[in-house]
This record gives structure tokens, C-alpha cells and sequence, in this order.
């Protein structure tokens, strides 16, 4: 079967090209090769099944990557244009700090969408479809399927069971391109325990910093939770890409009070209530949980210990957990677990007017199989989308049958 546009992978990037090809082209004949037996999978899990599709603060220093390409790319496809470009698909948003969610508060709605405009406007679903590699001649070749132009949208390696295995890099790489080494990212750490047992399931307002030979190298606040394996929670994952064996994970659990507050509060508790067990003296303070590993790590033998029997070095040490809890990272929860893989194919061999290979002419590229990952916020499906529609609009032109403009 020959086609004008072959799209290979319909995620986010190849449903998002799809659409802006076929809006530029009523024409021309247009196929999303998918190796699922549906497309959109990986979208109907997005922001925790509601799909935060993209950021009202949208610029290049969200991203990592080339930031001079990222911005470039960013400016042909701004947050307003992604509003915009779902409105016309029939979603309407709301924005929440920023995030934009589909109004429904449903990831399916942005799905379907995108699904049911490709059927409502001849875009070949070619599913349960493995793209292992391509042949070029005069024109593409994947199997029995040919095609002027290959737009290839595979997605990174993160969460394999939504589709995105890692499989196509080497169909970028056999063209000559570059792939960079891989990392998880957005991802929760595995850390030592025996610090945190008990903790699993509690989750705190805290700060978390990773600590290299005793020098940060990342931070950020929000609310985490501890696991049996580790911590986990949006600033963990912010800052899990810098994550390494050996580093430490420092968790300040009471980030708005410096260490002389803190201190000077547990002080006043053993002060004011000499008779209460160690395991209540925290209560108001922190989450009740957090008493016993903490006295734990003071060498308070038992949370029944009376707080007039509190040492100083044993307040110290209280202290010491809630402010400078340190952590010593033993990993991170992989590709499995991951929402996106850092690292990709680098982005020197493409143009960031057109997303097109610069090694091999009408095969283009979109969204994550691309050196370019984000924080939190939807600004990795900005990526996707803001690819992808690039990379759809340009593959149209000079495609001969009825071009618009
Ligand atoms: C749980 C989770 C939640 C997330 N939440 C958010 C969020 O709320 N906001 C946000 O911005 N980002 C979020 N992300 C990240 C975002 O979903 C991805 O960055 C984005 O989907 C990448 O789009 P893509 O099209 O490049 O790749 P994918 O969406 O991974 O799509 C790639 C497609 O290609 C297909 N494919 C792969 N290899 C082949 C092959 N060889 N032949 C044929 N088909 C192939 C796959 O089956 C898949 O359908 C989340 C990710 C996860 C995992």
C-alpha cells in the first residue's frame, strides 16, 4: 500500500502529525503504523488519567536539551496554538496553576479526539503493526507499506507496556543518527530504608535535593511519599534525571522553618508537655507516622519514652530528621516506571523549521524518540504535540494532490 505520509507510532507525536497534515491537505493519502492494537494508549494514562496537555507557562527552560532548537520549535507551537488546536478538535480546557487539563478532566477526551478526527478524515490505522526497518530507495519501504514521506513518532522507552519499547531509535540510528545514553526520568528513587520503615504511604510537604559528594546538584518542593522501595512524588520525580548511584537524597520535611525554628519548637514541646510520650509529642508538628523512625534514629528506645527524658543530643537528632533527613540512593524505578526517558536522538541532525532529517531527505521526526525531555506540567506532551505538528505540516508540502496553500 503507497502513501503519501507514513507516520510510524500513534502516540502523542504521530496522532499530533497526523492531524496537522491532514488540516493542511485534504488529499493526500495519510497512515499511522502502530504496533498496538490501538492507538492513544499512553495518552489515556497521562496526569494520573487526566491528562495535563500543556503549560500556559511555556519556554525552553522547562525543557532539557538544545533549548536554542527547543525554543525555536516552541515559538512555531505555543500553549495558546495547543488550547486552540484541541478546541478545534471539540476540547475544551481548564487551567489549573498553569496546567492545562481537558474540561471534562478526562485523558480519554484528549484521546479521543485526536482518534476521532484521524477516522473522521481518512487517516489509515494500521495497528498491531511492528516497524522493525526501513528501506529507502526512491521512496520508503516498511514491509508491504510504502510512502513518499516517513514521519517517525515511536516515543522514548518509558513505560514499555504502553507501546514504546525503545524500538525506534534504530530505525533513526540506521539513517545515521545519533542516539544519546538513556536515563529514566520522572521517575520515583529507590533509596536505603531502614531510615524511613513504617513511613510507607505517608506523604509530606517537603524539600528534596540530590547531593553529589555532599554538593547539590538538584532540588525541588512539593509533597512526597514515602514507599516501601524509597520516595516517591512529583519533586522526587522532578529531580530524578540527575539521580545516580550513591548520591544522596536530603528531605527537609519542614522546608518553611529554618533548623533554629525547628529546634527551638521541639524544645517548647518537651518544655510545655514534659509527660507526653515521644510518639505524641509531634503531633501538630508533623505527620504522627514520622515520630517513630525519627525517634528511632535519635536512639530513643521507645516511642513510650517520656519527653522530660529527652536528652539534647536526642532533640538534636530530632531535628536532624526532620530537616536533614539523608537518604542514600540506591537507583531509580526504571523504564517500567518512568513517565519519559531522558536522552534520545540527538537533535543536530534535524531542522527545527521542519523536523526533518538533515541525513536523509522526507523522513522527520517527533516527540519523545528525541534527545528532549521536561518537568512535570504537560510540557513533554507540549513536545509531542508541538513536534509532531510541525513535522506533519512540513511533510505535506510538495506532496502533489491537492495542496491548500
Ligand atoms: C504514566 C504517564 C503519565 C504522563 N503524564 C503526562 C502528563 O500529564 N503531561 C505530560 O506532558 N506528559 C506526561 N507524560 C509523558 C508523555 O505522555 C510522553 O512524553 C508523550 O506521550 C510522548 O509522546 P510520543 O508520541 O513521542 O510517544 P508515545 O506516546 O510513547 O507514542 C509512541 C507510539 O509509538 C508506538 N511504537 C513504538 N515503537 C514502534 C514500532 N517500532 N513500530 C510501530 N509503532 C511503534 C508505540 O506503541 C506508541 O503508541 C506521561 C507519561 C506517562 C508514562
Amino acid at each position: 500500500m503507497k502513501y503519501n505520509i507514513l507516520i510510524i507510532g500513534g502516540g502523542a507525536a504521530g496522532l499530533a502529525a497526523a492531524v496537522s497534515a491532514r488540516k493542511q491537505n485534504s488529499q493526500i493519502k495519510i497512515g499511522i503504523v502502530e504496533k498496538s492494537d490501538r492507538v492513544a494508549k499512553k495518552i489515556h494514562a497521562t496526569g494520573n488519567g487526566r491528562c495535563n496537555y500543556t503549560n500556559m507557562d511555556m519556554n525552553s527552560g522547562y525543557f532539557y536539551g538544545d533549548r536554542d532548537f527547543i525554543g525555536k520549535v516552541l515559538e512555531k507551537f505555543t500553549a495558546e496554538d495547543a488550547v486552540a488546536f484541541f478546541k478545534e478538535l471539540g476540547v475544551m480546557h481548564r487551567v489549573e496553576e498553569g496546567r492545562v487539563y481537558p474540561l471534562s478532566n478526562q485523558a480519554s477526551a484528549v484521546a479521543d479526539s485526536l482518534r476521532l478526527f484521524c477516522m473522521e478524515n481518512n487517516i489509515d490505522f494500521i495497528t498491531d503493526t511492528y516497524v522493525s526497518c526501513i528501506d529507502k530507495k526512491d521512496i520508503f519501504y516498511m514491509g508491504k507499506l510504502c510512502a513518499d514521506k516517513v514521519i517517525i513518532a515511536t516515543g522514548g522507552k518509558a513505560q514499555p507496556v504502553l507501546g514504546s519499547d525503545g524500538s525506534g531509535y534504530k530505525l533513526l540510528t540506521a539513517f545515521g543518527h545519533e542516539l544519546t545514553s538513556l536515563k529514566p526520568a520522572l521517575v520515583s528513587l529507590k533509596t536505603e530504608t531502614d531510615k524511613i520503615k513504617g513511613l510507607k504511604g505517608v506523604k509530606v510537604f517537603a524539600r528534596v535535593a540530590l547531593l553529589k559528594d555532599g554538593k547539590e546538584v538538584a532540588s525541588d518542593r512539593g509533597e512526597i511519599l514515602f514507599t516501601d522501595y524509597g520516595v516517591s512524588g512529583i519533586p522526587v520525580m522532578q529531580i530524578s534525571r540527575f539521580a545516580q548511584k550513591g548520591m544522596e537524597l536530603l528531605i527537609d520535611m519542614l522546608p518553611d522553618l529554618s533548623g533554629k525554628e525547628v529546634l527551638g519548637e521541639i524544645y517548647e514541646r518537651v518544655y510545655t508537655f514534659p509527660g507526653r510520650e515521644g510518639g505524641e509529642l509531634f503531633s501538630g508538628l508533623v505527620n504522627k507516622k514520622i515520630a517513630i523512625p525519627m525517634l528511632k534514629w535519635a536512639k530513643i528506645e521507645k516511642a513510650s519514652v517520656k519527653a522530660k527524658s529527652f536528652t539534647n543530643e536526642n532533640i538534636r537528632k530530632c531535628g536532624e530528621f526532620l530537616k536533614q533527613l539523608k537518604l542514600t540512593v540506591l537507583g531509580d524505578n526504571g523504564f517500567e516506571n518512568a513517565q519519559v526517558s531522558a536522552g534520545g536522538i540527538e537533535l543536530k541532525d534535524f531542522d527545527s523549521e521542519t523536523m526533518e532529517s538533515k541525513l536523509c531527505k522526507n523522513l522527520y521526526a517527533a516527540g519523545e524518540i528525541l534527545d528532549v525531555d521536561a518537568i512535570c506540567g504537560g510540557y513533554n506532551l507540549h513536545w509531542a504535540w508541538a513536534t509532531g505538528f510541525v513535522a506533519g505540516r512540513s511533510a505535506c508540502k510538495n506532496e502533489k494532490s491537492g495542496m491548500r496553500n
